[in-house]
């Protein structure tokens, strides 16, 4: 007890929270989705008493096929409609519009429902958020510019680490313009989560290891930087423990391996809404919007490179990869042009807020051009 009040206590300097939002409803534990039918049925009711409709529309991550159990079990529920979600790319605005203009085609539902990865919870987030608010996706990214709360919203994550199932936000791609940021709000928070581990037994162990580590992040980075507050402090430090506790399993994926992960994720997501990530994230941005690389990969590719800033947090890293013999893509960034190192250093010095909570307000003496290239160059 007395080593957690000291990590937390505030050394160098504070970032004030007037409000803490977060998920008013959620079951956790193995077997938790078996009560599926019976939520959903309870929803409906409260919708037609409510005056709405009692239509609910469930999107798959379409790694789970028509054939697939927990899909066929959903499509017996009385008025549900199934869709998939193709996760190879991440959500786009221009996506989400038309996915929007799909559904008042076909007749609006009262509740919308999320199985799978951050991409498909994202999906079903700014999808709710639209069909409460005018306009189109692209005006709401950016922070507070919700009007009304969306659709009644449940999140089901299939595999853990990014928190988008207990964050304010929705990560999504403007093309038009490059832009890749959130609705921020707290309208995008879920209404309810099931958080069932035994979901996660089918992702591959590369996949569950570098989707985990983005939870590691959501911690390390608030933790090691100036802007802290006990509230994300509290959070961090428990997402964290529980990620080093997985990585020194024998079997990240045994159930035990998870369950923690999922409470990893489920803490690390409402860390970092009331904080703020610091060097790996800007860095990790670049690499995705340069160079496509997946968001929880690039993270983990970033922190190899980054020893002089991160030498614990890193050899952390690189135990767990060697004891659970995780795949690492190499030499990323060895042939690259100078435009495109251009551009990795652009679309990473842009991110001042969370470079200046790792380094502090003068991040560029220490975060050169050269230096900056130099850590891709280790990638
Ligand atoms: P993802 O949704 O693509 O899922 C990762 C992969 O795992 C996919 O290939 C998916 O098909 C597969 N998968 C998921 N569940 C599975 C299962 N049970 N069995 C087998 N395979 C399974 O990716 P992700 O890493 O979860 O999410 C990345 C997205 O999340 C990005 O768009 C990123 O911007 C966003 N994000 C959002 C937040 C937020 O707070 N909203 C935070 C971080 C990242
Ligand atoms: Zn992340």
């Amino acid at each position: 007890m007395r080593e957690f009040s000291e990590k937390i206590n505030l050394r160098r300097g504070f970032l004030s929270i007037s409000k803490v939002k977060s998920i008013d409803n959620f079951f956790f534990g193995e077997g938790s989705f078996s009560q599926i039918e019976k939520i959903i049925q309870e929803r409906q009711e409260i919708h037609v008493k409510g005056g709405l409709t009692s239509k609910f529309v469930f999107y798959f991550d379409d790694f789970f096929g028509h054939d697939n159990e927990i899909v066929k079990k959903c499509s017996c529920i009385e008025n549900v409609d199934i869709k998939f979600i193709d996760t190879r790319d991440e959500p786009s605005t221009e996506q989400i519009n038309k996915l929007r203009d799909d559904l008042i085609e076909e007749g609006l539902p009262s509740g919308l429902v999320a199985i799978g990865g951050g991409i498909t919870l994202d999906t079903v987030k700014a999808l709710s958020n639209l069909l409460g608010n005018d306009g189109n996706a692209e005006d709401y990214q950016g922070w507070d510019l919700l009007k009304r709360k969306g659709v009644y919203k449940i999140g089901i994550p299939t595999v853990s680490g990014t928190g988008a199932e207990s964050s304010r936000t929705c990560v999504l791609i403007n093309q038009k313009n490059g832009l890749k940021l959130g609705m921020n709000s707290d309208f995008t928070l879920f209404d309810m989560l099931i958080l069932d581990p035994d979901l996660s037994k089918t992702v591959p162990k590369n996949i569950f290891f570098y989707t985990l580590t983005d939870a590691f992040f959501h911690s390390m980075e608030p933790l090691s930087g100036s802007l802290r507050n006990p509230i994300a402090d509290s959070y961090a430090l428990m997402a964290k423990n529980l990620c080093e506790e997985v990585f020194a399993l024998d079997e990240i994926k045994s159930n035990v391996g998870r369950s923690k992960a999922m409470l990893a994720s489920f803490f690390g997501g409402i860390a970092i809404a009331n904080s703020m990530t610091a060097l790996v994230h800007p860095f990790s941005a670049g690499l995705s919007v340069v160079l496509k690389v997946p968001h929880t990969l690039a993270n983990c590719l970033v922190l190899l490179a980054m020893e002089e800033f991160y030498p614990e947090e890193r050899a952390t890293i690189i135990q767990a990869i060697q004891k659970h013999n995780i795949e690492v893509p190499r030499d990323i960034c060895s042939k690259l042009s100078d435009k495109q190192f251009d551009d990795l250093y652009a679309s990473t010095i842009v991110h001042e807020k969370p470079l200046s909570n790792g380094l502090g307000e003068n991040f560029k003496d220490i975060l050169t051009k050269n230096k900056v290239q130099e850590i891709f160059e280790r990638i």
